[in-house]
């Protein structure tokens, strides 16, 4: 999970506030649709994948029927379908990836590749985050197995996708190609968190000199 801070955009929220006066608004609109697109740079902020081909707005505090909170261009995320499925009304509260610019160092993913592929989520809250970092890392967890039958099956693809993304990383880190790294472990590129976080436990030298300007 990356910091991906919200634009202010009292504009949008005016847009979304006329919807919100309607008897079937829409929070989907295009110009919500392109800014969004643009503050989460088309990354779900759950599972960090950059390419999701299901794309939803989601409600990162569930709105329960609640207006307000339903058209609130803060309360607003990018995320993939498989991890808005998954996340329903349940888990909240959770950290705030557009709030908090620490929130990858709270989460740690380790990917297992042998004798089976295995992906671990640890929680390293700051104080006072303890809660709302367990919340987070369970939530993850389920993204990333699956709770029902179907998304077992999509999260066997999440999982194989962001083992390439590992192999890829280690091929780059073997190669000495510290350009390659450095953009693997930007907010945007896929799966950033997991980069960053091989990158601190595995090879802490090349972290120290990359992590400057990240
Ligand atoms: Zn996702």
């Amino acid at each position: 999970m990356m910091h991906f801070p919200k634009t202010r955009r009292p504009d949008l929220q005016n847009l979304l506030d006329q919807e919100a006066r309607k008897a079937s608004g829409n929070y989907r609109l295009e110009p919500v649709l392109a800014q969004i697109t643009r503050d989460f740079h088309w990354k779900c902020y759950l599972c960090e994948d950059a390419e999701p081909t299901g794309i939803q707005v989601e409600h990162f505090q569930p709105h329960q029927g609640d207006t307000a909170r339903k058209f609130c261009w803060d309360n607003l995320f990018f995320s993939c379908s498989h991890c808005n499925g998954t996340k329903g009304d349940k888990y909240f509260p959770l950290l705030d990836c557009t709030q908090d610019a620490r929130v990858w160092e709270q989460v740690e993913i380790t990917v297992q590749r042998f004798p089976k592929v295995k992906l671990e989520v640890k929680a390293h809250p700051l104080p006072g985050r303890e809660q709302v970092c367990e919340n987070t890392v369970k939530l993850l967890r389920h993204c990333f197995e699956g709770r029902t039958p179907i998304r077992k099956l999509e999260a066997e693809n999440l999982r194989k996708k962001m083992l390439r993304h590992d192999i890829d990383l280690a091929d780059a880190i073997r190669a000495d190609d510290e350009p390659r790294v450095l953009a693997m472990i930007q907010a945007q590129a896929g799966f950033a968190g997991m980069h960053r976080w091989t990158l601190c436990r595995e090879y802490p030298e090349l972290w120290e000199r990359l992590c400057q300007p990240v």
